[in-house]
């Protein structure tokens, strides 16, 4: 090793290496991390720990005020909050459950287990996020933790996913033969590409509007920390997947493509009828048409991103989202713009003119 302070994974020097995959390793030693070879698992986790945050740090006040004072808000603008908070406290736990429970049993490479803890860890940062939401609004907790149950929309989401990766629950399964990968990569793409990476999107939209009008800042800068882990949270997952497919080209038929891309059809189909139902008139520049075309958008960077073609081609109408993602902690949306907006560069609600094409 040199003299060079900053961390370097050393090299994958050995035969066993060469021979270590994913799924079905004999020569994978879940507590031997070094030498690693999948790189990509570690720098995800770098990027985790870079965006560490707990939603303590965040200032619920103002929010408070508004959220108890009668004309605080319009009563469209209440439903499109609770509606999210509804999705998002039992959406979470159920994304940390399917993770302990199911991923991190058939994943053996102790390089993504260690990025598999950071992320359980962060789903546990989210779950907590809206206990803290709900005790400092004042929220009746019976009826947000039950939206899951009681509120269609969510609901079908929510049964879509557990539907989608019912096969892999069962503790007799192996990822033994090209069907059994097939069905656990199916499984995979339902978690992280369906749950995490659309059925997650149209609630950023709406909670980030808020932040961008510096109402319901603090909810709104919570839902900003969020998106940032779980756009990690998707790369990881969309890493892991080719590297699967790489490794098992013969799951990669037409027919299991044809699978999969229906698959996130549908997820599109549910995410657009959860924001008519969130957002029935339109409030705040957005309406439930305009979210249908970024939820559309993002569907075929997420295809686009395990390899599949995509389906929509329409143009994304909020790229103020990639700025969002883009922006390091410590800079939170609104102080920024508020610096823009003093030096005289922009003006409070106008476009960026710069936008980077990232999801
Ligand atoms: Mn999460
Ligand atoms: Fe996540």
């Amino acid at each position: 090793m040199s003299n060079d302070s900053s961390f370097s994974i050393p090299a994958a020097p050995s035969s066993a290496n060469a021979e270590k995959r994913i799924l079905n390793s004999t020569s994978t030693d879940p507590n031997k991390i070094l030498p690693m070879k999948y790189k990509w698992a570690r720098e995800h986790y770098k990027k985790g720990v870079a965006n560490n945050w707990i939603p303590e740090e965040v200032n619920m006040q103002k929010d408070v005020e508004t959220w108890k004072n009668p004309k605080g808000l319009s009563d469209d603008e209440r439903r499109l909050i609770l509606w999210n908070m509804g999705f998002f406290s039992t959406a979470e736990s159920l994304t940390a459950n399917n993770l302990v429970l199911i991923v991190y049993r058939h994943i053996t490479n102790p390089e993504c287990r260690q990025y598999l803890l950071r992320q359980a860890y962060e789903e546990a940062i989210h779950t907590d996020t809206f206990i803290y939401s709900c005790d400092t609004l004042g929220l009746n907790p019976d009826e947000v933790y039950n939206m899951y149950a009681s509120i269609p929309s969510i609901k079908e989401k929510d049964e879509f996913v557990v539907a989608m990766t019912k096969s892999i629950m069962d503790p007799n399964f192996t990822t033994q033969g090209t069907a059994n990968i097939q069905r656990f990569v199916h499984d995979l793409v339902g978690f992280y590409v369906i749950m995490e990476g659309i059925f997650f999107y149209a609630g950023f939209v709406m909670m980030l509007s808020f932040l961008r009008q510096n109402r319901m800042a603090g909810v709104g800068e919570q839902f900003q920390f969020i998106l940032r882990d779980e756009s990690v949270h998707l790369a990881f997952g969309s890493d892991l997947i080719n590297t699967i497919v790489q490794e098992n080209p013969a799951i990669w038929t037409s027919e299991f493509k044809a699978t999969l891309t229906e698959n996130i059809k549908k997820a599109v189909e549910l995410e657009y009828a959860y924001a008519k139902d969130c957002l029935p008139r339109g409030i705040m520049g957005l309406n439930a048409e305009a979210i249908n075309d970024y939820i559309k958008y993002i569907a075929d960077r997420r295809l686009e991103r395990i390899g599949l073609a995509k389906v929509y081609n329409t143009a994304n109408p909020f790229p103020w989202m990639s700025e969002i993602m883009d922006l390091r902690k410590e800079k939170n949306f609104f102080e920024t713009r508020v610096t823009e907006y003093k030096s005289g560069m922009l003006k409070w609600g106008e476009e960026p003119k710069k936008e980077t094409p990232k999801q």
